[in-house]
């Protein structure tokens, strides 16, 4: 399988005027193309910071970030998706008008384009709402819609921050199971960071395990389930909860 990120010995601090905090020390993993990852930490163990670094926001202070043997923060982050936990859809703009917000910005607004983006608004279901606004949209349609504005750029790579924390529970499961589904269909390369451990185990094709802050790679722990299983498949299945517990045991190990 074809490496598409590489972090080699990453470590990151900030440094404000009240002194130094180490978000993250030693980060060492590869991610491959088409690869869904999930990575797990307590609250503050540095994963928003893992995601920025990722995104070419921040430079690593130790070590390397490589996208495709290249470094990251040299080479940009024009292939990169970044998706966070508010959908930050504009009110002011139809739906159709927010998903074509990144081409339009970009200057790469051609018929060929909207005529990709009105696609997958048709699969996804979105298609009828593409005049409505943001508001008139249930908490699930806004994730999807900020997901197909995240992929109408054509990332190479998703970069997901706890998307679904801000959605009630019932919610949560068949958001994170259409968007896993998507990414998928979509042969996306995925890193989505949560503190829930069932999401990771239900999205994952491996799971990272991060210690308390400094965040260090505690384990990376393969999630093995046949592929045409849907997130929501996978949290009915038997190995789920061998898989929850041993990410449970795990964490209360750090
Ligand atoms: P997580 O996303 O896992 O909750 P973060 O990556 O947001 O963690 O933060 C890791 C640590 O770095 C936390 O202790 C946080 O307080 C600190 N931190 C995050 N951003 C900043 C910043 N801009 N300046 C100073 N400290 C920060
Ligand atoms: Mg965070």
């Amino acid at each position: 399988m074809e490496k598409l990120l590489e972090l080699h010995s990453v470590g990151y601090s900030y440094h404000t005027l009240q002194g130094e905090t180490p978000a993250l020390s030693n980060i060492n993993f590869t991610v491959h193309r088409g690869e869904f990852v999930a990575v797990v930490g307590p609250s503050g163990c540095g994963k928003t910071t893992l995601l920025s670094l990722l995104s070419g926001l921040l430079e690593p202070e130790h070590g390397s970030i490589l996208l495709y043997g290249q470094k990251l923060f040299e080479k940009g982050s024009g292939t990169i998706g970044y998706m966070l936990q508010h959908d930050h859809l504009f009110e002011w703009r139809t739906v159709e008008q927010n998903v074509l917000l990144g081409p339009e910005i970009q200057k790469k607004l051609t018929a060929r384009k909207r005529e990709e983006v009105s696609d997958m608004l048709k699969t996804y279901g979105l298609y009828r709402f593409k005049d409505a606004r943001p508001s008139q949209l249930s908490g699930g349609m806004r994730q999807r819609a900020a997901l197909i504005r995240t992929l109408a750029l054509n990332p190479e790579l998703l970069l997901l921050d706890e998307p679904f924390s801000a959605l009630d529970y019932q919610t949560r499961l068949t958001v994170g199971d259409d968007i896993g589904t998507i990414i998928k269909k979509e042969h996306k390369t995925a890193v989505l960071v949560t503190h829930d451990l069932a999401e990771a185990v239900s999205l994952g094709e491996r799971v990272i395990i991060l210690t308390k802050r400094p965040g260090t790679i505690q384990n990376i722990i393969p999630i093995g389930f046949p592929a045409s299983l849907s997130p929501l498949e996978r949290r009915n299945a038997p190995e789920f909860k061998d898989y929850f517990n041993q990410l449970w045991k795990e964490m209360n190990e750090t």
